[in-house]
């Protein structure tokens, strides 16, 4: 049963949990090795990918942190309409890059057209951008965008954030031609936090040898050498490792269609509840999230309060994010989350609305 509609950490399996407490094993053993390349390997079909999936002791941070200093000399374009889109950004210019910022408003997603206009003027060699805002429940038309960056900048290498869609919703690494694609395993993945997930393509690969101080942790040069070994230059997060190969297998067993489907309705179902209840949408109609909804607070309902009260019933959701707190709730439907759990959340809420 779900208890945490917040957008991760999300509820973990008992199951998946107990895979943690597998013994451990010296990790340069040909016993680890093989779960590790088991891992990886079937982490592609997620990606929908023929590329490599590395596995990193980080949070997805990291891997934003790894385009960067990877793949990029000098010039990027990061295109921002939320705070994670934002910190990516923020990531870029700390790391001594020349970012420049492509703004739309938080509540618009980013247009094809007007990111092909930019990037035609030159010299960008890689755009990020974020697939599934989770501050704002918004979901950017990655395939439209790389479509038409592709078109009039077919060298500039497309960096795309899913940590909380991945394994949600259905993103198409090669056929959209993303160049980078990473998540986090506390999201759609229902892992505990601790464990990035990041493929990468041939081209991206190629260029990162040319590249200068890609730092040492993050080297995905050194860690391709490794991979190779079905090994990692550091040590690895075994525990997590033991339960990602666990819960791949319970994921592809569900189906991945059948899990998009899944979620699709889920988040469905909740806005059809929000418009029932004069609550509207944070983000536009054929753009919204399918794990995570984000609802404007229209009647000025206290979150905190609300969350005292579902906390009761032993069940949470999260408010609005950063500057958007009280403005706006967020309901997530990503990982184990299925249908009845959403059904006892939203009769607790009605309880609530109508006794406040
Ligand atoms: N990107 C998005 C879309 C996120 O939702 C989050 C975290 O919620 C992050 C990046 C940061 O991920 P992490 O906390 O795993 O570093």
């Amino acid at each position: 049963m779900s208890r945490m509609f917040v957008p991760g950490p999300v509820d973990v399996a008992d199951e998946v949990l107990q895979a943690q407490a597998a013994p451990m094993l010296p990790h340069r053993s040909k016993e680890f090795e093989t779960i590790f390349r088991r891992a990886s390997e079937k982490a592609q079909q997620l990606f929908y990918t023929k590329y490599r999936v590395f596995l990193a002791a980080a949070s997805g941070t990291g891997l934003q942190e790894a385009a960067i200093r990877n793949f990029v000399h000098k010039r990027v374009l990061s295109v921002v309409n939320g705070a994670f889109a934002d910190r990516w950004y923020e990531v870029a210019v700390y790391n001594g890059k020349e970012v420049d910022e492509l703004a739309f408003d938080w509540n618009i997603p980013a247009s094809p057209d007007r990111i092909a206009d930019t990037v035609k003027k030159g010299g960008f060699e890689a755009l990020t951008i974020v697939h599934n805002e989770t501050s704002t429940g918004l979901q950017n038309p990655v395939k439209e965008i790389a479509e038409a960056v592709h078109t009039v900048a077919p060298d500039t290498l497309i960096f795309v954030d899913a940590v909380s869609s991945l394994g949600g919703a259905k993103i198409e690494m090669d056929a959209w031609g993303i160049d980078m694609l990473l998540t986090s395993s506390q999201k759609c993945l229902a892992l505990p936090p601790g464990l990035a997930l990041g493929a990468v393509s041939d081209r991206a690969m190629k260029k990162a040898e040319t590249v200068e101080n890609r730092g040492w942790y993050f080297d995905l040069v050194r860690m391709e050498k490794h991979r190779l070994k079905d090994s990692s230059p550091a040590t690895p997060a075994m525990s997590l490792i033991y339960a990602l190969d666990f819960q791949l297998d319970r994921i592809l067993a569900e189906g991945l269609e059948n899990r998009f489907a899944r979620h699709s309705a889920m988040a469905k179902r909740v806005q059809e509840w929000a418009d029932a209840h004069d609550l509207s949408m944070y983000a536009p109609d054929g753009f919204r999230s399918q794990t995570v909804t984000t609802i404007k607070n229209d009647r000025g309902i206290s979150i905190s309060d609300l969350n005292t009260f579902l906390k009761q019933r032993e069940m949470r959701i999260a408010n609005g994010y950063g500057q958007l707190k009280e403005k706006t709730f967020r309901i997530a439907h990503m990982g184990e989350t299925q249908m009845e759990d959403i059904e006892k959340l939203l009769e607790a809420m009605e309880e609530y609305l109508k006794k406040s």
